[in-house]
């Protein structure tokens, strides 16, 4: 049996997170190819070291000094050497960042140094072999990952070692040049192990015990989800719910792996499995609750709309014609709703009014702004009745106007659009019907 682990920066930030990440893969030795984040914050005033690195390189490409920077940077590996009491040193390592970065090798190589110099850390300290990500993991020209030759070319490295730190965030272009995934990459690299050594499961370490619920901004200590499923973490994570890099589901997902969060500074905890298909039943009827503010509501009107063919169709063009996207379209006999993102839609909202007008010749057209959309996620509410009753009670009790519904026919979510205004209260309403009285 293989485990994967990836350690997010906030385990990796300091000689004492480091000491933590050790115990925990001591302690388990399936655990056999570790994938380390660049060092986060040690605390909330802290700097990232990519962050750090980003604005050394930006410096550098303004042919400005730098060494002050790049020494703060070389200071905090430093610190965690020491602390480890490791006979390593990064001296070398730090003069060539700095003629690489002299010679402007680009701003993703100077972003991947961080993975780079905490993965010969950590393979230091673990007694495993370090393999740079630039020789197993490839990009496509266009920048966008290369998964084929990667699995391949990855799978073979991998077999000859029982054990190894393979850095995340970054790999090797076509042109030979490093490339990295979008910010809080490491995940996918983690994902993309996992699948490469078939593991039987992927362990992502962060500083929370799992995915929860209910936003902690919203809901006070709300509960961890125990298991859920690839689809639902879609759902609220596109709503919002951030714990995992979204495209890190993908490699796993293909492969079947399942995905638990775990939380460095407990480890004790078993945090949230991410799952293709599960049996186990949430406790709560629903997963999570997630939501987002600021989308507008574009209602359009037409008598005996419901007899004219194509009339969505044209409607839907005005808005492609602009390049806005359309989050939700629910509907009547007469009428329409296009459901937008504020921020995108405020810059065209007039072009967008007259193309509906010149190619749908509706009777009115009317927008409603500042409403908020939450989304009530759960694989468990097709077979329960009674779910949206519960949901639109709690709302009524709590005197929360509903100004939408939209219910997939997967019945895995409920969509429900409210004021951006009630938008806290309504989320508590749901969460207190759904957890609080069930605990
Ligand atoms: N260090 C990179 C970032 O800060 C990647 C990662 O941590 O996953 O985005």
């Amino acid at each position: 049996m293989i485990k994967v682990v990836k350690f997010g920066g906030s385990s990796l930030a300091s000689a004492t997170q480091f000491a933590k990440v050790k115990e925990i893969i001591s302690a388990d030795p399936e655990r056999r190819y570790v994938v380390p984040s660049a060092p986060g914050k040690r605390n909330a005033k802290d700097t990232k070291v990519t962050d750090m690195l980003y604005a050394c390189y930006e410096l550098a490409e303004a042919e400005e000094s730098f060494d002050k920077e790049l020494k703060k940077i070389e200071e905090r590996y430093n610190s965690i050497i020491h602390g480890l009491n490791l006979k390593l040193s990064l001296k070398e390592e730090f003069e060539t960042i700095h003629k690489k970065f002299e010679n402007k090798d680009g701003v993703e190589y100077a972003a991947s140094r961080g993975e780079y110099l905490n993965g010969i850390i950590m393979a230091e300290y673990l007694g495993y072999e370090f393999i740079d990500a630039a020789e197993v993991i490839f990009f496509n020209k266009n920048g966008s990952f290369d998964a084929e030759k990667t699995d391949r070319v990855l799978s073979r490295r991998l077999a000859k070692t029982d054990r190894a730190v393979i850095p995340g965030f970054y790999g090797m272009g076509e042109d030979g040049t490093v490339r990295t995934f979008s910010r809080g990459g490491s995940d996918i690299t983690g994902s993309i192990v996992a699948k490469a050594v078939r593991a039987t499961a992927y362990e992502n370490w962060t500083d929370v015990s799992g995915c929860l619920v209910a936003d902690p901004r919203v809901i006070d200590h709300p509960q961890t989800i125990k298991v859920i499923t690839y689809r639902e973490l879609r759902e609220l994570a596109y709503m919002g719910a951030s714990v995992l890099h979204e495209d890190a589901i993908f490699p796993v997902r293909k492969a079947g792996i399942p995905i638990n969060i775990r939380n460095t500074n407990a480890p004790e905890d078993e945090g949230t499995w991410i799952v293709q298909t599960t049996c186990h039943q949430s406790e709560f009827t629903i997963t999570g609750i997630a939501g987002k503010k600021d989308f507008v509501a574009v209602n359009i009107d037409k008598d005996m709309m419901n007899a004219e063919v194509g009339f969505g169709r044209k409607v839907l063009t005005a808005f492609e014609e602009n390049d806005i996207n359309f989050e939700h379209m629910p509907s009547g006999i007469d009428t329409m709703t296009i459901i937008v993102h504020q921020p995108e839609f405020e810059g065209k909202e007039q072009p967008v009014i007259s193309a509906i007008q010149r190619l749908a010749k509706p009777d009115s057209v009317e927008i409603e702004s500042n409403i908020a959309l939450i989304a009530v996620v759960g694989r468990g509410m097709k077979a329960t009745r009674g779910t949206s009753g519960r949901i639109f009670s709690a709302l009524a009790h709590a005197n929360v106007n509903v100004k939408m519904i939209d219910q997939g026919s997967s019945e895995l979510n409920i969509i429900i659009g409210v004021s951006n205004a009630d938008f806290e209260k309504a989320i508590r309403a749901i969460y207190d019907i759904f957890v609080t009285t069930q605990l």
